[in-house]
């Protein structure tokens, strides 16, 4: 292998997130508008190009991938570009996080293709709330999701939920309960800026309150042995053995001294930073063949230059234009 990507505070990045597509079947409201301009298809990465990313970008370290979108279940043939995607040397570990609605007819051709991790987004257990957060009907089909997802070998599945003061509050009890019953690991996600609503500090349920209520309502919390401070999810024990919960406090603990991501977003821009106000765009150089060393010198370049962190909790704060469909979450 040669140089690892790192930038200029020291953070060897390793851990690639891939949009596959800006599409998505929910509309959820802290995350994009309901009426949206999507790419053309013919603007979306190929598979052929997204793995000779890859392909490029792995012996500069790169050995964690993730697939998103949008919805990244949308993308026809998702199972194959897992299947070329786990053949590239290197690749240690490909995950997805999906919102589980065409789940139940994909998770096993995904598990068969190489597909090991899988994070299912589910914000309400409740169907007016699912509604009201989604825009869209299909909690029974999430549910069967996580279901066809378990049946598969996923293990574990993770699901994902955003909390939002005065709308997910009542959630977050149901959900760990759903979660200890069926066996599911449960992360909660505090509400970033990075929506297409206006984003307030004040309607993010944070971390520790989430922690308080779990304790309260269901049973006291210790950090996991495996503990690890420097990862984004905080990782918490049920102490009657009712399994783990996982806090994502992107907000009121920040997580970027120990960030080694950076993203490609559908149509191939890269993006070191999921707040990033520039990113470079790789299509040209994909789609022209260009040479694998300049493409990846542009990678270096990109990730050298990222920033301390995001800011979010200074008035430096600059919300970037693409809302997080268009990104890749
Ligand atoms: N459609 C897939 C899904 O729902 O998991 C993948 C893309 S989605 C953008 C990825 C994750 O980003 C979801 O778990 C979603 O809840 C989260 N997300 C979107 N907007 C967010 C926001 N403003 N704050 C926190 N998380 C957000």
């Amino acid at each position: 292998m040669t140089k690892p990507l790192i930038d200029t505070f020291g953070r060897i990045h390793n851990n690639l997130r891939i949009s596959v597509t800006d599409r998505c079947n929910l509309r959820c409201t802290y995350c994009m508008p309901e009426e949206v301009t999507f790419l053309d298809k013919g603007e979306l990465l190929t598979f052929e190009e997204i793995t000779r990313f890859v392909e490029i970008v792995a012996p500069l370290g790169i050995d964690k991938i993730r697939l998103t979108g949008g919805e990244p279940l949308l993308r026809r043939g998702l199972a194959e570009l897992v299947k070329m995607i786990v053949r590239v040397p290197g690749i240690k570990d490909v995950g997805l996080t999906t919102n589980g609605l065409l789940l139940a007819q994909q998770a096993q051709p995904l598990f068969d293709a190489g597909l090991r991790r899988i994070n299912i987004s589910l914000d309400a257990l409740d169907p007016g709330r699912f509604r009201q957060l989604t825009r869209r009907d299909g909690l029974e089909h999430v549910i069967a999701g996580i279901q066809a997802a378990k049946r598969a070998g996923f293990d574990p599945v993770k699901i994902n939920a955003v909390s939002i003061r005065g709308v997910t509050e009542h959630e977050v009890v149901p959900l760990a309960l759903f979660a200890r019953e069926h066996a599911l690991e449960m992360r909660f996600i505090e509400y970033m800026p990075i929506g297409a609503d206006t984003w307030e500090r004040d309607k993010v349920y944070f971390a520790h309150e989430i922690l308080d209520q779990l304790e309260r309502e269901i049973a006291p919390l210790v950090p996991v042995d495996d503990y690890d401070p420097r990862a984004p999810a905080m990782e918490f024990q049920y102490t009657d053995g009712g399994g783990r919960v996982g806090i994502i406090a992107s907000v009121s603990r920040p997580f970027c001294r120990s960030c080694n991501r950076v993203r490609l977003t559908a149509e191939g821009k890269l993006r070191n930073c999921l707040f990033a106000l520039d990113e470079v765009d790789l299509k040209p150089l994909l789609r022209s063949n260009a040479a694998p060393e300049r493409i990846a010198e542009l990678v270096r370049k990109n990730v050298w230059d990222k920033w301390e962190g995001h800011e979010i909790n200074t008035a430096r704060f600059i919300k970037p234009l693409r809302t997080m469909h268009a990104i890749g979450g």
